[in-house]
């Protein structure tokens, strides 16, 4: 992976300047309060530079997935602000529209309402482009979360506004991806889990060109299962991808599980059974890997210099399919080896599981990973490095 040379906010005297930060603030609510800010945390340096700085700063994000242009409760960025105000120990007010900003003087901070309440976020308008280009001096482009979508808050704006340039976790990201992709040290091994084959085929796929084994397991190990030969019953696999990863196998070791955890219900009150994998009844589901093969997998960690993870090895959300995951986190944090890990669900296994502070990196993106890792250009960082020659 070649990182550009992108202006860092860190090169941008910011005294007296009307900054405007995209964060990547998407986090999970419930009950009208933030029950995981780890986003906003990630986000804090950055805005915390810009106010020690003396900028008027106000940020703005995303949340959920509103019809764009409505506003609705339920997505807004309140609760956001309240957490965002505990932790910065300062009011934060939330400015409904672009045009509010002025309202935010030098050395304080306001919170714009959910960009996807603006119509032409998505389809990256150059109108709002336009609207939210006029409230700042400078441009702060800060949430990797979202860097792989080109929106009017992460890709238009930065091309109108009067200076544009990455954030302090922004650029962390990169050079984390910089670090593991372009000469990472051998052996390396990539743990691919989640649902679907489909959703991370290509990075399979890239991984099997760069990594000297990938692990895989939920769903899409199911896939890989059922093309080794094996009976997987109810599982939830991709027939059609039966080929598919067959030659990913062919390419790349990719360890078949000895043992497996079955279910017969997707449920939270199933009964977990661990059978030996050629031993799975037609009426059952696996659901997680068996211990011997847990055990087996997180020895094979030992030797390596470098692990990438993303997604869990199975449900765990149900507690008695969580321990594939569980094993494997804390096999990752015991080990030495450079580790970076990021997507939502494996953010949340790494929390269940207590495991942050063994991680050497843990990204905040999910699709920004997958797509890094495929070796794309994220279209928001693009746009950086062509306002930053
Ligand atoms: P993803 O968003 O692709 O990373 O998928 C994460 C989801 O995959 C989690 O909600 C898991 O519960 C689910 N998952 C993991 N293993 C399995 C499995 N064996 N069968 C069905 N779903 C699974």
């Amino acid at each position: 992976m070649h990182l550009p040379f992108i202006r860092s906010v860190k090169d941008i005297d910011l005294r007296n300047q009307r900054v405007l930060i995209r964060a990547d603030l998407n986090v999970p609510i419930k009950d009208g309060l933030v029950t995981s800010d780890a986003r906003i945390v990630a986000s804090l340096a950055t805005i915390r530079l810009a106010l020690n700085a003396g900028a008027s700063v106000v940020v703005m994000s995303h949340l959920g997935r509103p019809i764009e242009g409505q506003y609705a409760d339920q997505y807004s960025l309140a609760p956001v602000a309240q957490r965002l105000a505990q932790l910065l120990d300062r009011e934060v007010p939330l400015l409904a529209q672009p045009e509010d900003c002025p309202a935010i003087e030098f050395g304080e901070i306001g919170l714009l309402e959910n960009v996807r309440f603006l119509m032409g976020e998505k389809s990256n308008s150059a109108e709002l482009s336009q609207r939210l280009s006029d409230q700042c001096d400078v441009f702060v482009m800060d949430a990797f979360g979202t860097a792989h979508r080109a929106h009017a808050s992460t890709h238009g704006v930065a091309e109108l506004a009067a200076a544009a340039c990455a954030g302090l976790l922004l650029d962390a990201e990169l050079k984390a991806f910089q670090h593991t992709l372009s000469a990472p040290q051998k052996p390396m091994v990539a743990i691919i889990g989640g649902a679907k084959v489909s959703t991370k085929l290509e990075v399979l796929g890239s991984l099997a060109g760069i990594a000297d084994r990938i692990i895989v397991g939920g769903g899409i190990a199911n896939t890989f299962i059922a093309a080794a030969g094996y009976e997987i019953g109810k599982s939830l696999y991709e027939p059609e991808l039966l080929g598919v990863a067959k030659n990913i196998a062919g390419r790349v070791k990719i360890p078949i599980p000895v043992d497996v955890m079955v279910g017969r219900a997707f449920d939270e009150a199933a009964t977990a059974i661990v059978k030996n994998i050629d031993d799975v009844a037609a009426d059952e589901m696996i659901m997680d890997i068996g211990p011997v093969t847990a055990r087996a997998w997180a020895e094979t960690l030992l030797d390596a210099q470098t692990i990438m993870w993303n997604g869990p090895l199975g449900v765990f959300e149900f507690d008695q399919f969580g321990e594939g995951t569980r094993v494997l986190a804390q096999a990752i944090a015991d080990s030495s080896a450079y580790s970076i890990a990021g997507g939502g669900d494996t953010l949340a296994a790494v929390d269940k599981y207590c495991v942050t502070d063994g991680i050497s990196y843990i990204s905040t993106g999910g699709g920004a990973f997958l797509e890094l890792v495929e070796g794309k250009v994220l279209p928001a960082v693009e746009m950086l490095r062509l306002r930053s020659v």
